[in-house]
């Protein structure tokens, strides 16, 4: 893999921050676009900007056709037997939020309990909560091991003939931890449960078998696929799907509306109600050629060689902990320093053109967990390279000067 002519494809990583070249480590919160993706949206704005499925003219029809192509790649992505299996939303925390507000809504009675671990991202704790409150239903959550591995043996002791539902993070986004998904699917199916995997972070470094892992559901996010904000989609087996209520109500998920009953549309667009996101949807296809283009294979072992990297040049700071050393880790590495605030050091590092996220990345309990407040975090893409990592270094070092 040619990282340098893969940099060649993103615009943006040519620009400077505060006169420094950008160094972008801020890839989990959201990743870059090449510039193929970014056409795509000009492009369809430019040549075929149409309303889809309800046209019959030339554009209406286009579009139509691209937008659809988008379902086809997203089922090829993640291993999807049925192309009707996968319905687009505007991303992770609006799939987690339609099965909350549909399959659980219909399956979640009083007394029943639903399993989260002790990692996951405030929008696959929420929901549930919400729906739980509402049910008089019990949340039950697997602990996290000083390593920032799940604690598997209480899992399987909370698991019980009570649990309907398991709602667990394939690649946590605060210590890069790969949770054994497949494991736990096949431990939470023996008791009858129902499995979702929120795979915001896992898409786009693993490989994703929705079949092969047997999961219910599947979420994930354009945005951090080197696709475009406002699409991402869920995968739901089709049975489950069919017999689920509607989300919402309006255009394009009715079969008849008359004032006294209303008929719903067939799987994917019973749950796509309105105008989509049309133009985001069709550049999300563009996105998942660029990653296939690639292979994950090729990009798995040179972000595991970024991590490795990464590791032990920040290990070497004094003071410097890594928070989560989990065997199976994606290309992230969060940090804390003593002595020192993560937000002063994410300061510091803006001014020499570092980009990394601090603070608590939405998994404020996880970080409770920890006794931190947060962490630095630097979470590596396809794009970044060994000499970015000896600039974070360096940067820490001068940063450290001033703090300390
Ligand atoms: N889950 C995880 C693990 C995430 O990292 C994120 C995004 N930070 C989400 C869910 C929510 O994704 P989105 O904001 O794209 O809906």
């Amino acid at each position: 893999m040619r990282v340098s002519e893969i940099r060649e494809q993103f615009p943006i990583l040519s620009r400077t921050v505060k006169g420094k070249p950008l160094v972008y480590f801020d890839n989990a919160a959201t990743s870059q676009k090449p510039q193929s993706v970014i056409d795509a949206l000009s492009h369809y704005y430019s040549h075929y900007n149409a309303n889809i499925h309800r046209g019959i003219h030339t554009l209406a029809e286009e579009a139509t056709l691209a937008y659809e192509a988008t379902r086809f790649a997203v089922q090829e992505f993640i291993g999807a037997a049925f192309v009707e299996e996968i319905i687009f939303t505007r991303g992770t925390t609006e799939s987690i939020n339609l099965v909350a507000n549909t399959w659980g809504r219909q399956n979640i009675d009083a007394g029943d309990e639903i399993i989260i671990s002790g990692m996951e991202h405030h929008s696959n704790i929420v929901p549930w909560q919400i729906l739980c409150e509402e049910k008089g239903a019990v949340l039950k959550v697997i602990p996290v091991k000083d390593n920032g591995e799940l604690a598997m043996g209480v899992y399987q002791e909370l698991l019980s003939s009570k649990t309907k539902l398991v709602s667990i993070v394939q690649v946590s986004n605060s210590l890069g931890t790969v949770n054994p998904v497949k494991e736990m699917i096949a431990a939470a199916h023996k008791v009858g449960a129902k499995v979702l995997v929120d795979g915001a972070q896992s898409a786009v470094h693993l490989d994703i078998d929705v079949q092969d892992m047997d999961c219910d559901f599947f979420a994930f996010s354009g945005h951090k696929v080197y696709g475009p904000t406002g699409v991402g989609a869920l995968y739901g087996k089709k049975e489950l799907l069919e017999n689920m209520p509607v989300f919402q109500g309006g255009g394009e998920m009715i079969k008849e509306v008359t004032f006294e009953r209303t008929t719903y549309n067939d799987l994917p667009y019973k749950y796509e109600a309105g105008t989509p996101n049309i133009a985001d949807t069709i550049a999300l296809k563009t996105a998942l050629d660029f990653i296939k283009s690639i292979g994950k294979d090729q990009i798995r072992a040179h972000e595991a060689e970024l991590l490795a990297y990464a590791t032990a040049q920040l290990e070497a700071i004094p003071g410097l902990k890594i928070i989560g050393n989990a065997q199976d880790k994606v290309s992230l590495v969060s940090f804390v320093i003593e002595g020192v605030h993560p937000q002063d050091i994410g300061v510091l590092l803006d001014n020499m053109g570092i980009a990394v996220r601090t603070g608590h990345h939405c998994t404020q309990p996880l970080m409770k967990r920890f006794g931190i407040p947060g962490t630095v975090r630097a979470s590596f893409a396809l794009y970044n390279q060994k000499e970015e990592i000896d600039v974070l270094v360096a940067g820490l070092h001068k940063a450290l000067k001033m703090l300390l």
